[in-house]
């Protein structure tokens, strides 16, 4: 008996080692290193969350839930969308539940790209875009975001013409941004929805980091799906993980007009099926909390972030604007580095501190050669610890 020679992966998926995230978590446990690297906080969410997510399990939350997600926590997505954003979902078909954000981002693109067809992005991007773009067939037409002298990241409006075209089926926007902490001001957002209309496509937005928009921003969190014409063709995703701090539930919506909302559910149903039964109740819980737990979250994470930019500044780092998300860069030219990829992985001898190269999210690696992405998201004396570590070395 033989087995087939070679490697047994599709080529389509060669191009995908594993994830910069494991691999830097692993780096940062092996050499003891604070991890400032993956984005995950490091405390647990909301005690009325914890406390709901018990009951579930004791409670009969056990077996499958019904295939869109359980109605108790549509209905408080729908709620949750329509207090913050004005935004009304019919929780029966305008709403699904999947795990985390990153299956709905999958299963949209599966659901709604023919191979061939193509998906305009920014990049830096999130590095699951890349790999279930292909996982479609489709084509990735990202347009590169550049920090300017103001330390923010722009990107060229010619650019972005250019690469919409006959075979563009989607824009995939994710603000406020991973990795550049970028949140799109209303101009870019205007931009954005003109030239969706303009060449008939569908938007997927992942807004995963929705309640994390900071002093700096030009304005307050716009979901693209409020601007004029534009909710007929969105389809929002967002994820409990972040907001709530539970990165480990996988407890993810898509919400939008119900035949896009169908079509995420029709690929859904054959990747996982259903998940996270006894955490969707409690992520209901958590989605209706009061104003105060929201707005103590963003504050408290803006705290760290200002904590963690100033000891990146005294360590001799040109840190770029942080305008939302978990994350903020630095130029490690500053401190004498030229590749990020090198750089990181002498971070834990050079500081013992681990943190993941920007430019391992780029097409073109060269426009993020240069870039280190720090994660926030850590108590404040963790984030000490790590900023002695930096500024020692
Ligand atoms: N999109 C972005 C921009 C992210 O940063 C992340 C990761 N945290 C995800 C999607 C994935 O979210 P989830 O863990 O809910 O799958
Ligand atoms: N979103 C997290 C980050 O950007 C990591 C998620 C993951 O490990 N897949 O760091």
């Amino acid at each position: 008996m033989t087995i087939p020679a070679g490697d047994p992966l599709v080529a389509r998926m060669r191009p995908f080692g594993t994830t910069i995230f494991a691999t830097m978590s692993a780096l940062a446990v092996r050499t003891g290193s604070v991890n400032l690297g993956q984005g995950f906080p490091d405390t647990d969410g909301p005690a009325e969350m914890l406390a709901a997510a018990e009951a579930a399990l004791r409670g009969g939350f056990n077996q499958y839930p019904p295939g869109p997600g359980q109605p108790v926590l549509r209905q408080a997505v729908s709620a949750h969308q329509r207090r913050f954003w004005g935004l009304d979902y019919d929780p029966d078909g305008e709403v699904v539940v999947t795990a985390g954000a990153t299956e709905a981002i999958a299963a949209a693109i599966l659901g709604l790209c023919e191979p061939g067809d193509e998906v305009v992005c920014f990049e830096p991007f999130y590095d699951s875009y890349a790999a279930s773009i292909a996982l479609a067939q489709a084509v990735r037409r990202p347009v590169t975001l550049r920090p300017g002298a103001d330390g923010r990241f722009h990107f060229d409006p010619d650019e972005l013409r250019a690469a919409f075209g006959p075979r563009t089926r989607l824009l995939l926007l994710n603000s406020p941004h991973n990795p550049t902490g970028k949140v799109f001001d209303a101009d870019e957002l205007r931009l954005l929805a003109d030239l969706c209309r303009e060449h008939d496509v569908y938007a997927v937005t992942d807004e995963v980091y929705e309640h994390l928009v900071f002093d700096d921003a030009a304005g307050p969190h716009t979901p693209l799906a409020t601007l004029p014409g534009m909710r007929e063709r969105t389809l929002r995703i967002s994820s409990a993980g972040k907001t709530f701090s539970c990165t480990g539930w996988k407890v993810g919506w898509a919400s939008g007009p119900a035949p896009l909302v169908s079509a995420v559910l029709r690929v859904k149903q054959f990747l996982t099926y259903v998940n996270a039964g006894p955490f969707q109740p409690a992520v209901a819980v958590a989605l209706g909390l009061g104003d105060d737990y929201f707005t103590g979250f963003t504050a408290g994470m803006q705290a760290r972030r200002d904590q963690l930019r100033a000891g990146l500044a005294e360590a001799g780092f040109t840190v770029l604007r942080s305008e939302g998300t978990y994350f903020v860069n630095a130029d490690i030219r500053s401190v004498g580095g030229t590749d990020g990829e090198e750089f990181c992985l002498s971070m834990p001898e050079r500081y013992g501190v681990v943190a993941v190269p920007s430019q391992v999210f780029y097409d073109d690696v060269a426009a993020g050669r240069h870039l280190v992405r720090f994660a926030f998201c850590k108590r404040p004396e963790v984030l000490d610890e790590a900023i002695a570590r930096l500024r020692k070395a």
